[in-house]
């Protein structure tokens, strides 16, 4: 990240006395904590904030902690022609769903993220694709605004960093020192992790016994990498919340024959969203960008309609080609 976009879009928010954050459509843990901690700080300077996202899903209740002071509004309240629009964790125009019209009414549009693949659809932008997640970037922000943290923000800034990471799987030093200030500040990480990563209800289990109980093992695909994969089909998804379908690929990816796991989930009737996961040498954004979709070099998603066995054969391939 340049220090002089940080100066400029620091300039902007100092100024700026009404402001809607934005993160992506179905909105994780990064893409919200970065937008609530961010509002949270410009509120404590005095401005109207709001935080919101494109339909149709809601807050994930995991999340909902994140919120105590209840700044996440419904989409359809987000002004036509808001004053200054901050999209965070949101690499493309085309990810902010049904708010993407926003883009041309607003005065101002400051784009925060750390994908590679961002397209750099605003005016003002703080993108860094070595950032670890968009929340350390939102950390940067408040810093430079001199903008104490306090327990809230810090929560909301801790789920990012410990989502995106993997549990600090992916973590350098400088992770690790974000993540002690961020403890200082009053983020308690065994609070956090049982809200957002441990707290399935009973009838994950018995769905993961069926979705794991399919994963194919293909030690010769990814250029003899490996590729791990299972469907999520909607007659599996009764009872369970996107929660728990969002923890599979997690449990795949641990796979050690293979490099690369692929989760697709089935969202409508011949309509899947696929979850790429690698480990280091295999590039899945590519993979998921040749099917429309995008992400990071390790962790990445796309959605495409077919059979699952099309769906899965057209990632094979995809595999073979951009690996
Ligand atoms: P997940 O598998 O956890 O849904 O997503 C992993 C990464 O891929 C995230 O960085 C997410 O933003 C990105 N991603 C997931 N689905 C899509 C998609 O349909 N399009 C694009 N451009 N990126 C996606
Ligand atoms: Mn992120």
């Amino acid at each position: 990240m340049l220090t002089a976009d940080l100066r400029a879009a620091a300039d902007l928010l100092r100024t700026a006395t009404d402001v809607t954050l934005l993160g992506h459509v179905h909105p994780d843990a990064d893409a919200l904590g970065s937008a609530l901690a961010l509002g949270l700080a410009l509120r404590r300077r005095g401005a109207d904030v709001r935080v919101s996202f494109g339909p149709p899903a809601g807050v994930p209740e995991s999340l909902r902690g994140l919120d105590p002071a209840g700044l996440v509004v419904p989409a359809a309240e987000v002004p036509a022609a808001p004053e200054l629009l901050v999209a965070l964790d949101t690499a493309s125009a085309a990810r902010l769903g049904w708010l993407e019209d926003r883009i041309a009414t607003s005065g101002h549009v400051l784009v925060v993220d750390h994908h590679a693949s961002n397209t750099r659809f605003g005016t003002h932008h703080v993108v860094d694709d070595t950032a670890e997640a968009t929340v350390v970037l939102v950390l940067a922000l408040i810093d430079e605004l001199d903008i104490p943290l306090d327990a809230d923000i810090a929560r909301c800034l801790y789920a990012g960093l410990v989502t995106d990471t993997s549990s600090f799987r992916r973590a350098t030093a400088a992770t690790h020192r974000t993540a002690a200030r961020l403890v200082e500040a009053g983020a308690e990480p065994t609070v956090l992790a049982r809200e957002l990563m441990d707290a399935h209800p009973f009838a994950w289990l018995p769905m993961l016994a069926r979705v794991l109980g399919r994963a194919v093992l293909e030690p010769e695909a990814a250029g003899g990498h490996g590729l791990v994969h299972t469907a999520v089909t909607l007659a599996d998804m009764t009872g369970v919340r996107p929660e728990e379908v969002e923890s599979v690929v997690g449990l795949l990816q641990a796979t050690g024959e293979a490099e690369v796991a692929l989760v697709i989930k089935e969202m409508a009737p011949g309509e899947w969203s696929g979850s790429l996961r690698a480990k280091s040498a295999v590039d899945v954004r590519a993979t998921a960008a040749g099917l429309g979709g995008g992400g990071h070099r390790l962790a990445a998603g796309f959605t495409t309609t077919g059979t699952a066995a099309d769906v899965v054969a057209r990632v094979r391939e995809m595999l073979q080609s951009v690996r």
